[in-house]
């Protein structure tokens, strides 16, 4: 449905259309909301993903979203340095943070070439990690995944674990609950 000589509400209806989980009707309903009703919250919505899209970006070493050059956590001394855990997306940090059931370093493994590895390898040695926990959805690939980081990595002697199969086959860390994920870390198993 486009109204006609509103080209502006049109557009910003379609710009909620596009994102994720929002249908056409809640777009319609977002941006009749800003526009009539909460034209303050509106501006500070434009603002806050300006600023979002601005300053925020992948930690250097981690890859989890930052607005440094380095994250939170690769800076936070507090932190387990000897652990750290290999998910697919920077959501999985998030996740796994707000589970309250982990307290070193993360990784994120979102491409399985050299120049990840040697970054991943920098971060083991720079850190002084001596365990890799892999904390990716369960599938074929994800087993491929650790077996080649396993041969790549060798010789650094690390001890490597994965979640426990707590997580269903497939399922995104971000679709379970925080009960099941901190079983999967408290219970992970040892690979050999
Ligand atoms: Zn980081």
């Amino acid at each position: 449905m486009k109204l006609k000589g509103l080209e502006k509400f049109n557009s910003l209806v379609e710009s909620f259309a596009n994102l994720p989980t929002i249908g056409k009707k809640t777009a319609l309903r977002l941006a009749f909301h800003l526009c009539m009703n909460e034209p303050l919250e509106g501006m500070k919505l434009a603002h806050n993903i300006e600023n979002a899209l601005r300053f925020i970006r992948p930690c250097e070493q981690c890859g989890a979203l930052s607005e440094n050059e380095l994250c939170e956590i690769c800076t936070d001394l507090e932190r387990q340095r000897s652990l750290l855990c290999i998910t697919q997306s920077p959501k999985d940090v998030l996740v796994i943070e707000e589970s309250q059931s982990y307290n070193g370093l993360y990784f994120i493994l979102n491409e399985l070439d050299e120049n990840t590895i040697q970054r991943l390898r920098k971060m083991i040695q720079n850190m002084g990690v001596k365990e890799l926990i892999f904390a990716l959805t369960h599938s074929l690939n994800s087993d491929a995944m650790i077996f080649f980081i396993e041969e790549k990595l060798k010789d650094l002697n690390l001890k490597l674990s994965k979640i426990a199969q707590g997580i269903p086959n497939g399922v995104n860390l971000e679709n379970v609950d925080f009960i099941s994920l901190r079983q999967a870390l408290i219970f992970r198993t040892h690979i050999d």
